[in-house]
């Protein structure tokens, strides 16, 4: 079996997925292969499969630095749940733990071990890693080491130094979700990597829709968007500890089930904040920016940004964690423009407790600024806000107008067609009331159809006058014109399309008429989704859900540890009666199936029983 082949088995089996993502193939493979790796992938995109499959295929250990405590554990015990012996070794363990968990390491126990960057170069561990065959150092959150990055964390300098020291040297691999240009060099140069294999997958995430509300009230837009979204879990975020109390209380107030959670809290105040949103039990958390990255859940339905944040960078991650299971999700940003004035107050008064010599916080302070110009952008268009995300990270997206956000909704809302109602009411009055709404759109439309050569309608001048347009959308005004009294149908099995009341007017073009139908040329291309929504049943999604949370309560971790919310719903889809076949089901391995496959099947069968 080649290494590949391992791979994809390793896929399979032990992670029960049947197929890589776009970029996680060439990533692995490029990791089997011996060279480093420089990969820039978006939020949800699937890092963690790219270095864990070849953990798991390589001989020896696999170390990755990773900058938060939150996110080792859970990738810890989402390994564990699939039989990959893992651990972290990080400050959240008492000292005893932490040797215990080393001495274990020693002899071989674990497959993965995460570790906090300051660990890297102390005694304790420099002592364990020259004996370890490490096979694998892998740089989660890579541009962390960049001081251009938003987040540089000085414990990721070590990282260079450490993997110098080691007898034989790993290959390393660094993962990112944002990187500009000059933050991926500085992550090449600062980890001191060989010739890496670069890769930057796509950063579309169509499954996101993106949308900014510039409404007078802040509150009171937040509080009709969280309506449209009951029932479905999602973060708030606000710029400062104390608009996350106030925003907090705002929502309690209005009897909606929200907790905050900001660094000045308590220890257990916060976790347990943290614990209510991660197992459901809180649909709604309200948090500041700065700690976000520390909430890690996959079925965050939405992401509301109650203040507009520094950068498209910002957003875009803290917006990504949206939908990361791949189900439909909605970013929305609420923007006042007393947002910029309070983020240009943040620059110009975040570099004083750098110590940085005049020159370098003139270049810090101006990128700044650059930065938060383009955010304002973002937050002011009224294009395609989905192109001004993609076109601020280098990609040039296909479509510059991606149907699926409220830039291009809007467009869409504020067409005149006066012009095109005119004709439309000149092509009824020529048919003299005797065709139906389909036979007026085609003869508009130009259409060359055996019934209208027939009966010779397309020597009528009419014919085809509205052919840029297509029948579709023409079909649409039609119904529109109708609404709008400009025509009428008659009643009976066959409708006939006449003129109404109105149909003068707009003859005339006096009053301009406005509609929401697209632009031809605006039109967004037909959106491929990558599934189409298969039918699920709903009660048995809950009732897998059910047993889902009673088992994730049992074991102290959030529910989609246990099962993530797209294998559910794959499940309650495929509804499989066998072992065999719910081995099927994305994201069943042969681990989870041994530990849980059997409850699942039990419900589903009692389900099919009843
Ligand atoms: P990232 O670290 O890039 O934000 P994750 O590694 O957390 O993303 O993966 C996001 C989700 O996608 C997880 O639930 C993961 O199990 C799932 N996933 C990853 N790879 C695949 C795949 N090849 N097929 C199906 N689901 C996958
Ligand atoms: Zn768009």
């Amino acid at each position: 079996m080649t290494a590949m082949q391992a791979a994809r088995r390793t896929l399979s089996d032990v992670f029960g997925y049947d197929s890589f993502r776009p970029g996680q193939e060439s990533v692995v493979s490029a990791i089997l292969s011996g060279r480093d790796v420089m990969a820039v992938m978006p939020t949800g995109a699937g890092k963690s499969m790219c270095y864990q499959i070849p953990a798991l295929v390589l001989e020896g250990i696999t170390l990755v630095v990773s900058p938060l405590i939150s996110l080792m554990r859970d990738q810890v015990s989402s390994l564990l749940q699939n039989g990959v012996r893992a651990a972290y070794l990080n400050s959240s363990l008492t000292s005893r733990q932490y040797m215990l968990a080393l001495d274990n390491a020693k002899r071989g126990v674990y497959k993965i071990i995460y570790v906090a960057p300051e660990r890297l170069l102390t005694r304790s561990f420099l002592d364990f890693a020259m004996q370890a065959d490490i096979a694998q150092v892998v740089v989660d959150e890579a541009h962390c080491v960049s001081q251009w990055g938003q987040d540089f964390r000085p414990g990721y300098l070590d990282i260079a130094p450490f993997i110098a020291q080691l007898p034989r040297r790993p290959r390393v691999s660094a993962f990112t979700a944002t990187a500009t240009e000059s933050v991926k060099k500085d992550i090449m140069r600062l980890l001191e990597l060989r010739q890496p294999y670069a890769v930057t997958t796509g950063f579309d995430r169509p499954n996101l829709f993106f949308e900014v509300r510039r409404e007078g009230n802040r509150d009171l837009a937040l509080l009709r968007f969280l309506k449209e979204q009951q029932g479905k879990s999602g973060i708030v975020y606000c710029g400062t500890r104390k608009g996350v109390e106030e925003v907090t209380g705002m929502l309690v107030q209005n009897r909606i089930d929200a907790v905050g959670y900001h660094a000045g809290m308590g220890d257990e105040e916060r976790m347990s904040a943290q614990e209510d949103f991660v197992s459901d039990r809180a649909p709604v958390i309200v948090a500041t920016n700065a700690f976000g990255m520390g909430i890690d859940k996959s079925n965050v339905s939405f992401v509301v940004h109650y203040n507009m944040p520094k950068d498209l960078e910002s957003y875009y991650q803290e917006a990504g964690r949206a939908g990361r299971d791949g189900e439909d999700a909605v970013c929305c940003l609420l923007y006042q423009p007393s947002d910029v004035h309070l983020n240009t107050f943040l620059i110009d008064h975040a570099q004083e407790n750098m110590q940085l010599d005049a020159e370098t916080q003139k270049i810090v302070t101006d990128r700044a600024k650059e930065r938060l110009k383009q955010m304002t952008y973002y937050a002011t268009t009224s294009g395609c806000l989905r192109t001004k995300i993609l076109s601020y990270f280098g990609e040039t997206p296909e479509n510059p107008r991606c149907g699926n956000c409220s830039g291009c909704m809007t467009a869409a809302q504020e067409r005149d067609v006066t012009r095109e109602a005119g004709r439309i009411v000149a092509c009824v009055l020529a048919l003299g009331g005797k065709y139906g709404k389909a036979l007026t759109a085609k003869v508009l439309a130009g259409s060359q159809s055996e019934r209208i050569r027939e009966r010779q309608l397309d020597k009528l001048t009419v014919f085809g006058s509205l052919k840029a347009e297509g029948e579709e959308n023409i079909r649409l005004m039609i119904d529109e014109l109708i609404i709008d009294e400009v025509l009428e149908l008659t009643d009976g099995q066959y409708p006939l399309l006449k003129a109404g009341p109105r149909a003068r007017e707009a003859l005339l073009g006096d009053e301009p008429i406005r509609m929401t139908i697209a632009h031809r040329d605006a039109a967004p291309a037909p959106r491929l989704r990558v599934t189409a929504k298969p039918n699920v049943d709903k009660a048995l999604l809950k009732r897998l859900n059910r047993l889902r949370r009673s088992i994730a309560e049992e074991q102290h971790v959030p529910p989609f540890i246990i099962f993530t919310n797209a294998t559910i719903r794959d499940m309650a889809v495929k509804c499989p009666r066998t072992r065999a076949q719910m081995l099927c089901v994305d994201g069943v391995g042969e681990r989870k199936m041994d530990r849980y496959g059997d409850m699942f099947l039990r419900v589903i069968r009692e389900y099919l029983e009843e």
